[in-house]
């Protein structure tokens, strides 16, 4: 699978300046590790089962093939999700949690905090604007 920085604005499947890369991970590039709170996780497991759904709401050709997990070799994932959020579409692969689950990877925190359901601490958050907003007016993806 091809390597693209997380937060940059070109994936495989898309690109723009609203498109911000999430989990576009290869051997041969380090990549940020660390605890993923379970909510998030789960969140992500729906996402990439949903994969087709997000694929054709996008308008996103679908890419035919498998692609194998550099990182192990033994999981392998075809499609590719995206997940629009405050004006900005966050690209991911299919493979984007068993990144998560078994290779610890853990996506930047703008990710987690642009409104995903995680950030629900009741006291409001930043968006990926920066603007403070209320719990109540946060979109529910
Ligand atoms: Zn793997």
């Amino acid at each position: 699978m091809s390597w693209f920085p997380d937060m940059g604005t070109v994936t495989m499947i898309d690109a723009g300046d609203h498109v911000r890369a999430v989990g576009w991970l290869s051997a041969e590039h380090p990549y940020t590790k660390g605890e993923v709170p379970a909510e998030f996780r789960a969140r992500l497991r729906t996402f990439a089962e949903r994969w087709g759904d997000s694929t054709k709401a996008l308008g996103w050709g679908a890419f035919l093939g498998l692609h194998r997990c550099e990182l192990c070799d033994r999981f392998m994932a075809s499609g590719n999700f995206g997940v629009p959020q405050a004006g900005l579409l966050f690209a991911a692969p299919e493979m984007l949690p068993h990144y998560v689950e078994v290779h610890s990877y853990s996506p930047a925190r703008g990710v987690r905090h642009g409104g995903h359901g995680v950030a629900a601490t009741g006291n409001g958050g930043v968006h990926g604007s920066g603007r403070v907003v209320p719990p109540a007016a946060r979109a529910v993806p």
